[in-house]
C-alpha cells in the first residue's frame, strides 16, 4: 500500500564552527513508518534528530512535515547561518513533531499530570479538564495512573520515561522522535519502555528511533539507517540489513565487542 508521506528531509547538513557534522542527509518517513537510526557515539544522530524538529537549524537542506515545507530565511551575521523565516511554523511544526530524550527532561517541579497537561492546554489550547481526561487515558496506557500525582524525582527512570512518552503523545503528534529513550536506564528498567514503545509501533504510529537497542531496531523497525561520520552509509529492511549488510563499517559496528 502507498502511504501518505509523513516527514521528508534532503540533502540536510549541518556544521557547527569548522565541523561538518551531517553531510547531506535524506530520508522519507512514511504514515506508519518506524525508522532507527543507529550509528557510533558521535556520528550525528542526534544532531540529525534536533535538525528535524528545528532544535537546531540545518546549515542547509530541506524539510516537509505533510508537504509542507519549512521556510528559512539567511541571517545577516557573520556566520551567515539560516533561521527560520516563520517563527509560528516552526511552533506549528514542533508541536506535531514530539521528541522524547534520553534523560527524560520532565519538569522537576512539576507533577507527572501537570507536565502532561502542560502543553495541550499552553499549545493546543484545550481546556484544563479536555487535557486532564485526555492525560489520564495516556496515563492508563502507559501503566502510571497511579503516578499521576507524582514529582519526577519520586519515580524510577522507567517510570519517569514513560511519563515522557505520555507527555509526548499528549499533543497528538503526527511524528515521534525518540532519542535514546533506554540509555539513561538501569537495564531492568530498559524492558517497560521498549515495550510502551513496542505498542505505539504496533497502533501505527510514525517514529523516528535513535537506539542501541539492536533486537528493536531489527524487530520493531520497518527500516534501519546506519549513520557514520554524519553520511547515511547503510539503509534498508532491517532484516536484511541486520543479516546481510553491505557496509564494512556496518559490519564492524555490529560485530560483537568483545
Ligand atoms: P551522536 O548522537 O551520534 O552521538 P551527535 O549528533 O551528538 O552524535 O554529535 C555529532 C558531532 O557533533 C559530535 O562531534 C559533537 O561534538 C558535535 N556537536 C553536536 N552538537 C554540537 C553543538 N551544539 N556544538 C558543537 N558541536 C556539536
Ligand atoms: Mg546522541
Amino acid at each position: 500500500m502507498n502511504q501518505a508521506v509523513a516527514l521528508e528531509v534532503k540533502n540536510i547538513h549541518k556544521t557547527f564552527g569548522h565541523n561538518e557534522v551531517l553531510k547531506g542527509i535524506d530520508l522519507k518517513a512514511h504514515k506508519g513508518d518506524v525508522i532507527s537510526i543507529i550509528g557510533s557515539s558521535g556520528s550525528g544522530k542526534s544532531t540529525f534528530l534536533r535538525c528535524m524538529n528545528l532544535l537546531e537549524v540545518p546549515t542547509q537542506g530541506e524539510i516537509f512535515l505533510h508537504g509542507e515545507q519549512i521556510q528559512f530565511k539567511d541571517k545577516r551575521s557573520r556566520s551567515g547561518d539560516r533561521v527560520p523565516a516563520d517563527i509560528k511554523q516552526v511552533e506549528r511544526m514542533r508541536s506535531k513533531l514530539s521528541m522524547v530524550f534520553q534523560g527524560f527532561n520532565l519538569w522537576s517541579h512539576m507533577t507527572v499530570m501537570e507536565n502532561i497537561i502542560e502543553a495541550p492546554i499552553h499549545v493546543l489550547k484545550q481546556s484544563r479538564a479536555e487535557a486532564i481526561e485526555n492525560a489520564e487515558a495516556l496515563l492508563n496506557r502507559v501503566g502510571l495512573y497511579e503516578r499521576k500525582d507524582y514529582y519526577p524525582a519520586h519515580m524510577s527512570g522507567g517510570q519517569q520515561q514513560r511519563a515522557a512518552i505520555a507527555r509526548a503523545l499528549a499533543m497528538n503528534p503526527e511524528v515521534m522522535l525518540f532519542d535514546e529513550p533506554t540509555s539513561a536506564l538501569d537495564p531492568e528498567l530498559v524492558g517497560e519502555v521498549l515495550k510502551v514503545m513496542r505498542d505505539l509501533a504496533e497502533e501505527g504510529r510514525t517514529m523516528m528511533v535513535v537506539t542501541h537497542e539492536m533486537a528493536f531496531a531489527r524487530d520493531v523497525s520497518n527500516e534501519v539507517i546506519f549513520l557514520h561520520q554524519g553520511v547515511v552509509e547503510e539503509q534498508g529492511d532491517p532484516k536484511k540489513v541486520f543479516l546481510n549488510p553491505e557496509s564494512e563499517r556496518m559490519q564492524q559496528f555490529l560485530a560483537p565487542k568483545y
